[in-house]
């Protein structure tokens, strides 16, 4: 086959590659490998189309495995910010649903990590299971989080809607009073929380601000102040999500880094 024929079937499997970046990287090589193969194979021309071929067909071994090693990272991600969305949206989400659709999000992460596990990449692979880790320790607090924290925006609007410290209406005080020792629960010892724990349910029910079944879950949380502080945050802190956050931030780095430097290689 004369050189420019050689070129032109060359040229010719190489426009089917999707225009990404990486397509237009092994084009790129390729092209000029194929075109020092068939200087240096000088003497023979089939000897020059053998290495064509083989050059093009490990350009297109290593382009499939990038883009499924691609594809798993990026699913991962989805998988796992779907997650903490969900965990941030519990809160709001009616409570009968909370649990199923928790679940449901959870498995996809692991699913998820099995495909990042097969790429092979130890770094990659290692980040990853650190922020799947952080997804197991959301889903473990979501629904306590949840009920606490849907209480705890309940009970504010039911404050007093002029000063809750100067208000004499009983629900008013109540409610805010409720919320006051939620947000001190955490700083509690033991001992102080079981003495506490009978003030709260009068004031809860006083309140008139939830069901009670809400009651009932609430204080069931309030049992154990066990990762009270990650799970109530603060005004505008949310620590777990924070650190989910960035921990995502780091396997983000580490995965492109990883594709990159395959890349540049
Ligand atoms: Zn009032």
């Amino acid at each position: 086959m004369p050189v420019e024929e050689l070129m032109t079937a060359v040229a010719a499997v190489l426009v089917t590659v999707p225009a990404t970046l990486v397509a237009a990287h092994w084009a790129r090589r390729s092209a000029d490998r194929a075109a020092e193969a068939t200087v240096a194979a000088g003497q023979g021309q089939s000897a020059a189309a053998v290495e064509v071929a083989r050059i093009q067909e490990l350009a297109g071994r290593a382009y499939t495995r990038d883009a499924v090693r691609r594809a798993a990272y990026t699913d991962f991600l989805r998988a796992a910010d779907v997650l903490a969305r969900t965990v941030g949206e519990l809160p709001g989400t009616p409570q009968a649903e909370r649990k199923g659709i928790l679940d449901q999000k959870a498995t996809a992460v692991t699913e998820a990590l099995a495909a990042v596990a097969l790429a092979n990449e130890a770094e990659v692979t290692a980040s990853a299971e650190a922020l799947r880790q952080q997804c197991d320790r959301l889903e473990r607090l979501a629904l306590r989080r949840a009920v606490l924290r849907s209480a705890l925006s309940t009970l504010y609007a039911a404050w007093c809607p002029r000063n809750p410290e100067v208000c004499d209406h009983q629900q008013h005080i109540t409610a805010y009073l409720a919320h006051e020792q939620l947000c001190a629960w955490g700083s509690l010892g033991d001992e102080e929380r079981w003495a506490q724990l009978d003030d709260l349910r009068d004031n809860l029910e006083d309140s008139g601000a939830l069901s009670a079944q809400e009651v009932a879950q609430l204080l069931d949380v309030a049992n154990s102040a066990t990762h009270w502080n990650a799970m109530i945050g603060g005004w505008v802190r949310d620590p777990l999500l924070e650190r989910f956050g960035e921990l995502r931030a780091a396997f983000v780095r580490v995965a492109c880094g990883a594709l990159e430097e395959r890349l540049a290689a």
